[in-house]
């Protein structure tokens, strides 16, 4: 019932991508049964010829909003249906551990919602890279996606790492194995979008790394559900 009703919201975003995981390997496990994890393309599926910073954080602003529309309807659901959950917060716990309390790339990747390009970030086969993610813990069993272990990106493609003007990125083709820190220097990335802070009271969204990726690239390129 709580799974056909989720069907049917997504239905009116049809540019949204979701799935469902089970959350066993997390520390919310004994709370919660499931995610629920969707990625919500950027306004705009920027590449690097039309990418203007401004233009990369509006379009994550534009999904961000679709995304809090979704969070609210999905919430109205569960209190219908009684059903227990949390929406855990995006946003790391501290500047220092740069660590989320619970993964929405992880439980993507578990969702089969994509796999971890080198820029580490979730790679999906329809925008590659130019998604915004969210997740919710569901206490109620679903049907569960298809687990991705590996990366699909192509084996010579190191667009991202080249890209980056910090050079935080290793040039690491992930599996499921593969630990955050052997992919990218995530201190070192944050560090030099937080430059940015002081001047227009924002982090620099950089997001060159995902501007140059190839998958995606032939998706419409403007989208509002
Ligand atoms: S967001 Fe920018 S600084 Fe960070 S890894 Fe990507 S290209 Fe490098
Ligand atoms: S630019 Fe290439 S290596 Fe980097 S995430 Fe995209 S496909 Fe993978």
């Amino acid at each position: 019932m709580v799974e056909e009703k989720i069907k049917q919201l997504f239905a009116k975003y049809p540019s949204s991508i979701y799935g469902f995981t089970c959350i066993s390997y997390s520390a919310y496990a004994s709370q919660y049964k499931s995610a629920l994890v969707f990625a919500v393309p950027y306004g705009e599926q920027l590449t690097i010829s039309d990418y203007t910073e401004e233009r990369f954080e509006r379009g994550i602003q534009a999904a961000k909003e679709t995304v809090e529309e979704i969070l609210l309807q999905i919430e109205e659901i569960l209190h219908q249906q009684n059903v227990k959950y949390d929406i855990p917060p995006v946003a790391q716990n501290n500047e220092e551990e740069l660590v989320a309390p619970f993964s929405f790339k992880y439980a993507a990747v578990n969702a089969g919602l994509g796999w971890i390009g080198k820029n580490d970030v979730v790679i999906t086969e329809k925008y590659g890279p130019r998604v915004r993610l969210s997740a919710i813990l569901i206490d109620s069993p679903f049907t569960y996606g298809q687990r991705i272990v590996q990366s699909n990106c192509p084996d010579s493609c190191k667009k991202c790492v080249e890209i980056c003007p910090c050079h935080a990125l290793h040039d690491v083709k992930w599996d499921i194995d593969t630990l955050r820190n052997d992919i990218i220097d995530y201190q070192l990335c944050n560090l030099k979008r937080s430059l940015y802070i002081k001047k227009y009271g924002r982090k620099n969204a950089c997001g060159l790394c995902m501007a140059a990726c190839p998958i995606g690239i032939n998706s419409d390129r403007v989208y509002s559900d």
